[in-house]
């Protein structure tokens, strides 16, 4: 296949381990992993790829599990050349190989806050696409416009309703890969922003588990379980929960665990394959199916193909 992919000015690399590039740091090769120079080498080489090979784009790893077999697809991984940071008034424009925390704090250095993208551990890429949020705000709340390289090579800009949001989700064209985006803030005090930043950061450590290797949240919150209005009633059902409910906290499958911490995160206590962190998350949902009659959906994705026998 080499000889029918373009040469690009990046670095492009054949039976690429993805498993360093994963917070969960499981996972086999990519046939092929694509690291553009900037957004013409990108262009170029989307362009002139055969239309037939898949492209996975990914950003920094912190929702993914990559399945022990890899991926057969050329992953194209932004790095230097699709990180910058820019701000004027109260708009923030960043590469999307910025990390998150950098865009907070490099906006409210400024003034402006996205004060909610500190302690989501991904690059702006992911967020778009996958509307990161917490704290009760969104990215879908601040996006102004995303900017992609299509398939064909072709850059367009998408505003947010071509980007069609819901809840850790976007729509985005079919292999198509996002270079950068635009950001309104609301405007606040630097201080005072970096302030809560610290607060929220502290908050995380005492209540997740994040210096162990995770994805964060494992499932999302059931759907459909709204506030009864009553006082002792005002939050919708979690999915730690169901989970503490099922008697899951703390289960374990090889070197995978669900975290004693937080039990709706699934960790890597080390030697866990994408195997033991997929089946242990299958057997939570099963187990929280059978005590409570809720099925859970998979918040981390999960790409790739399993181990051959
Ligand atoms: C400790 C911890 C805490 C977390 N807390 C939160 C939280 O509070 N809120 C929250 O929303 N999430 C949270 N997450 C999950 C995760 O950080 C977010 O989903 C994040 O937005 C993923 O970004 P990423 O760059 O790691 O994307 P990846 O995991 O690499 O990819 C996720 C998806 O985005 C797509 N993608 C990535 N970059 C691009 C691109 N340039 N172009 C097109 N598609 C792209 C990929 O194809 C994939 O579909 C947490 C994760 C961890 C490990």
């Amino acid at each position: 296949m080499n000889q029918l992919l373009p040469k690009p000015r990046g670095k492009l690399s054949e039976n690429r381990a993805l498993n360093d590039l994963t917070w969960l740091r499981v996972g086999g090769p990519a046939d092929y992993l694509f690291q553009p120079a900037d957004i013409e080498d990108l262009q170029h080489f989307l362009r002139d790829l055969p239309a037939a090979v898949p492209v996975f784009p990914m950003g920094v790893g912190s929702n993914l599990i990559v399945r022990d077999g890899g991926l057969r697809a050329v992953v194209i991984r932004l790095g230097r050349g699709f990180n910058g940071i820019s701000v004027d008034g109260n708009t923030v424009t960043a590469g999307a190989a910025a990390l998150d925390a950098h865009v907070a704090r490099k906006a409210a250095d400024a003034g402006v806050d996205l004060t909610f993208l500190r302690t989501i551990p991904g690059s702006i890429g992911g967020a778009v696409r996958m509307n990161a949020g917490c704290y009760g705000s969104y990215t879908a709340d601040v996006l102004r416009k995303a900017t992609i390289v299509t398939r064909q090579g072709e850059v367009l800009d998408l505003s947010p309703e071509d980007l069609n949001f819901r809840y850790r989700q976007s729509d985005l064209p079919d292999g198509a890969v996002l270079v950068s985006a635009t950001f309104e803030g609301p405007a606040g005090d630097p201080e005072e922003l970096h302030t809560r930043m610290a607060a929220q950061l502290q908050k995380r450590d005492e209540t997740q588990p994040t210096k162990d290797r995770s994805a964060g949240s494992t499932f999302r919150n059931p759907a459909g379980f709204s506030s009864t209005g009553r006082a002792d009633d005002v939050h919708d059902l979690k999915a730690w929960k169901v989970i503490d409910d099922a008697g899951m906290r703390g289960a374990s499958r090889g070197g995978a665990q669900m975290s004693p911490k937080h039990s709706n995160f699934l960790i890597n206590t080390g030697s866990a394959t994408a195997s033991d962190l997929e089946g242990l998350g299958e057997e939570v949902r099963k187990k929280v199916y059978e005590t409570s009659g809720i099925t859970l959906e998979w918040e981390i994705m999960r790409v790739g193909d399993p181990l051959k026998e």
